[in-house]
């Protein structure tokens, strides 16, 4: 399971923050999820329990975002939001001038926003 391997390097992410700040427990952790990153949110949340236990994130609960595709327009700046991303016709072009430099600002990735912790 893919998700096993993503929690395992979130793990190592959390106890590094975690003892950073000198913290004794982790209470909360905010994930970000893009939709297309992969991620089955369901499987992330799963492995992401069992995997807590032993660890300082023991009793720490789990929040997801799932963090929409948007591009951003490289000529016009304009932001683009789809839901088309997983049509074959969508041609990555700007609707509002029609440039086809479109950069991806949101959605591929999964990462840590927020830790909550205990001293
Ligand atoms: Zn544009």
């Amino acid at each position: 399971m893919h998700e096993l391997s993503i929690v395992a390097e979130l793990f190592t992410i959390i106890e590094e923050k975690a003892r950073e700040a000198g913290a004794s427990r982790v209470t909360k952790v905010r994930v970000l999820i893009g939709e297309i990153s992969g991620v089955v949110p369901e499987l992330f949340r799963t492995a992401f329990h069992s995997y807590k236990k032993g660890t300082i994130a023991d009793r720490a609960r789990l929040e997801i975002k799932i963090t929409r595709v948007k591009f951003r327009c490289l000529r016009c700046g304009k932001e683009i939001k789809t839901r088309d991303i997983s049509s074959p016709d969508f041609s990555h072009s700007c609707p509002f001038c029609g440039s086809k430099e479109v950069e991806l600002q949101s959605g591929r990735d999964l990462y840590l926003e927020k830790l909550e912790l205990e001293t």
